[in-house]
C-alpha cells in the first residue's frame, strides 16, 4: 500500500491502513476506491477534475511516439540511482517517466500525486506505481521528508512543498519548456540550488529543459 507516504488531509497526522481504508490516529478515514487509489481531497475543489479523454489520448501518443525518448533518457540520467529510491511524481506525463525510471532501478518506489482522476488512472496503469488524488490548492497529504526525488514534468512546480516532502539531500527534477527555464530557476531559488540542466526535444518539438535542483538544508530568507 501507500505506507510511509501519506498524511491526513484534515489533521496532518500519518495515514496508515489495510483492507481498502486509510486511517489517521485522530480517527479520520479515507477509502481506497475501486480504482486502487485514495482520494485525499477534503470537500469539493474545482481544481480536481479529469481532462477529456481525447486530450489524454494525444498526450499518451506523444510520450509513446519515440520523439520524446531523448527527454525520457535525460530524466533517467539525473534521477538518483540508489537502491530503493523514493520518487514523488507530480507531472503531466501519464506515468511514462516513472515507468522508464523503474525499468533500470529495481526497488524504486514511486508515488503519483495528481489532481485529475483520469490522468491518475492512466499513470498508474502505465507505471504500476501507487497514486493519490489531491487538491492542488492545499498542502499535499504527503509526509515530510518522505521522498528522495521529486519529478515534475510540464506541471505546476510548488517549491515549498517540494522542499517539505524531500528528505535532506533530496533533489527536485523539473522539466519545462526551455524558454521558461530561467523563471523556474528564480521561483525555486529560496528552497533549492541549481545543480545541472540538460536539454532535449519536448512535446511538439519545442526544446525542453531538464533541470535538477538540490534541496537546501534551510530555505533562504530575506
Ligand atoms: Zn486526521
Amino acid at each position: 500500500m501507500q505506507h510511509g507516504w501519506l498524511s491526513c488531509p484534515r489533521c496532518g497526522r500519518d495515514l496508515d491502513g489495510e483492507d481498502g481504508e486509510l486511517r489517521c490516529p485522530s480517527g479520520h478515514r479515507f477509502e481506497v476506491g475501486r480504482r486502487g487509489y485514495p482520494s485525499l481531497v477534503v470537500g469539493r475543489s474545482p481544481l480536481v477534475r479529469s481532462e477529456p479523454a481525447a486530450v489524454l489520448d494525444a498526450a499518451d501518443a506523444e510520450w509513446g511516439s519515440g520523439r520524446l525518448d531523448a527527454l525520457i533518457q535525460a530524466v533517467e540520467a539525473v534521477l538518483p540511482s540508489c537502491a530503493g529510491v523514493r520518487v514523488l511524481d507530480c507531472g503531466s506525463d501519464l506515468g511514462h517517466l516513472v515507468a522508464a525510471a523503474a525499468g533500470g532501478r529495481p526497488g524504486l518506489r514511486a508515488l503519483l500525486v495528481r489532481s485529475s482522476p483520469a490522468a491518475l488512472v492512466r499513470a498508474r496503469a502505465r507505471s504500476g506505481a501507487h497514486g493519490v488524488l489531491v487538491d492542488p490548492s492545499r498542502p499535499w497529504p504527503v509526509r515530510d521528508a518522505s521522498a528522495d526525488a521529486v519529478l515534475c514534468a510540464f506541471a505546476d512546480h510548488r517549491p515549498a512543498e517540494f522542499h517539505r516532502v524531500l528528505a535532506p539531500g533530496g533533489v527536485a527534477i523539473i522539466v519545462a519548456p526551455q524558454r521558461q527555464a530561467a523563471a523556474v530557476d528564480d521561483d525555486v531559488y529560496p528552497w533549492f540550488e541549481h545543480d545541472q540542466t540538460r536539454t532535449a526535444a519536448g512535446p511538439s518539438g519545442a526544446p525542453a529543459a531538464i533541470i535538477r535542483f538540490r534541496r537546501r538544508r534551510r530555505p533562504l530568507s530575506w
